[in-house]
C-alpha cells in the first residue's frame, strides 16, 4: 500500500507531506515554512465557525480566475464556488480539524480554457485551527497497473485518510455516503438556480452567468448582445385555455428557444412570460438573425394541452448591444426592454433593435 501511494501521489505533494511529517503540525507561519509550495498552497483559518483563505496561492488564482485571499469561503457566490465543491471543501476542512489527519484526494474541474484537468490535493492540519492545502495538476498518463488505476479511481471519488506508515489508513466517507450527499447537493444547486417549469436559469442565476460573459466580453473587447423576449397576449392564452395549458405553452416556448440557440448562449426566465438571452461574441447582425430564428420558430409551435391543440403563439423581441458604459446585465436588459416595448407597440410578433 505504501508503494502504491508513492506511485500515485504527485511527487510535489509527496515532498510537502514528508516535510509536514518531519517538522510537525505547529508552525508560527505555515506559508513561510512551506514556502517552496507557496504558489500551490492555500492556508485556511477558522473565523467564527467559518473558513477564510489567509493565503491563496497564485496557481489557484490563475486557474480559477479569482484571487480569493482574505475571502470567507462560506460567503463565496455559487458561480465562484458551486455547491458540490463547497460541500466537499467544508467536509474536508471539518474532517482534518477533527481528526488531525492528512487527507488526500484528486478532483477534476474545468480550469482556464474550459479544459477538464485533474488536480491532486492534500489537506494538512497546521495548528490553531489552521489548515494548509497543497494542490497540483497531475501530469503524465498513469501506467497500466490495475492497482494504481483503482487507487486513482478511489481518490477521484473520496478523500482518503493517510496513516503514519505512508499508506492509506481509511476513507473519509463511504463511497455510498459521498455519492448520495454530492447528488443531494447537486440537486439543491439546481433548485436554487433553475426555474422548475421551464428548466431555464432563474433571473438571479441568469444575471450571474450572463454577467460573467459580459465581463469577459468587456475584457477581451468582444461583441455581446442581449435579447429581451416577452410572449404576446399571454394573459389571453391563460384566459382561453386555462393556467395549466399556459404552463405547457411556457415549457414549449422555452424548449423551442433552446433549440434555436448555440451551446454557449444563455437562456433565462426573468419574469412570468418574460425571458432573456445572452449572446456572447455576437454583433448586431448576428443577434438579429438569432432573434428572428427564435421568433419564427415560436410562431410555428403547436402545443397540445390536455384538450385540443393550441397554435399561433407569438413573441416580441428587443435587442441591445454591449456598449462601453454597460457594467451590468441589468443596464443592458433595460435597453433591450425598451426595444421590446417598441416591438409591442409596432404590432407584436416582431424583432426590434435598440436605436
Ligand atoms: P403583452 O403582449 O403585452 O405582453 O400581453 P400579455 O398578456 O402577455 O402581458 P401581461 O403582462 O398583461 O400578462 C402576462 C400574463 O402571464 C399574466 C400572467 O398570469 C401570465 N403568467 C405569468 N407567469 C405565468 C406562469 O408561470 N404560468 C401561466 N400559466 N401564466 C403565467
Ligand atoms: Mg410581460
Ligand atoms: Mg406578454
Amino acid at each position: 500500500m505504501r508503494d502504491l501511494v508513492a506511485r500515485v501521489m504527485d511527487s510535489r505533494l509527496a515532498a510537502l507531506l514528508s516535510q509536514w511529517r518531519r517538522d510537525g503540525t505547529e508552525a508560527a507561519d505555515p506559508v513561510a515554512r512551506f514556502a517552496a509550495h507557496a504558489e500551490h498552497l492555500l492556508m485556511i483559518e477558522a473565523e467564527g465557525g467559518a473558513n477564510r483563505y489567509a493565503h491563496y496561492g497564485r496557481a489557484f488564482a490563475e486557474c480559477f480566475g479569482n484571487d480569493l485571499t482574505g475571502q470567507v469561503i462560506d460567503l463565496l457566490p455559487p458561480d465562484i464556488l458551486p455547491a458540490d465543491r463547497r460541500f466537499m471543501l467544508e467536509f474536508e476542512y471539518g474532517f482534518v480539524r477533527r481528526t488531525a489527519r492528512p487527507l488526500w484526494r484528486s478532483y477534476t474541474a474545468l480550469f482556464g480554457q474550459d479544459l477538464p484537468q485533474t488536480w491532486q490535493r492534500l489537506v494538512l492540519p497546521a495548528g490553531n485551527g489552521r489548515l494548509v492545502v497543497g494542490a497540483y495538476p497531475v501530469e503524465g498518463t498513469p501506467s497500466g497497473d490495475s492497482a494504481e488505476a483503482l487507487l486513482r479511481l478511489v481518490i477521484d471519488r473520496v478523500p482518503v485518510v493517510l496513516g503514519d506508515d505512508g499508506g492509506i489508513a481509511d476513507m473519509a466517507l463511504s463511497l455510498g455516503a459521498f455519492c448520495d450527499t454530492s447528488r443531494h447537493m447537486a440537486e439543491l444547486e439546481v433548485l436554487a438556480t433553475r426555474d422548475p417549469l421551464t428548466e431555464t436559469s432563474n433571473r438571479r442565476h441568469f444575471e450571474q452567468l450572463a454577467g460573467l460573459e459580459l465581463d469577459h466580453a468587456r475584457r477581451m473587447g468582444r461583441s455581446f448582445a442581449l435579447l429581451a423576449l416577452d410572449i404576446d397576449h399571454f394573459k389571453r392564452i391563460n384566459d382561453t385555455w386555462g393556467h395549466a395549458a399556459g404552463d405547457a405553452a411556457l415549457k414549449a416556448f422555452a424548449d423551442s428557444c433552446r433549440l434555436g440557440l448555440r451551446e454557449y448562449d444563455i437562456l433565462g426566465r426573468v419574469g412570468g412570460e418574460e425571458f432573456a438571452v445572452a449572446l456572447p461574441n455576437t454583433g448586431p447582425d448576428g443577434a438579429r438573425v438569432i432573434a428572428e430564428r427564435l421568433r419564427a420558430a415560436v410562431a410555428e409551435l403547436v402545443i397540445r394541452p390536455a384538450k385540443g391543440q393550441m397554435s399561433g403563439l407569438t413573441v416580441s423581441i428587443g435587442i441591445a448591444q454591449l456598449r462601453e458604459a454597460d457594467l451590468t446585465i441589468a443596464t443592458l436588459l433595460e435597453r433591450a426592454d425598451r426595444a421590446l416595448y417598441r416591438a409591442k407597440n409596432a404590432g407584436r410578433n416582431r424583432v426590434v433593435s435598440e436605436e
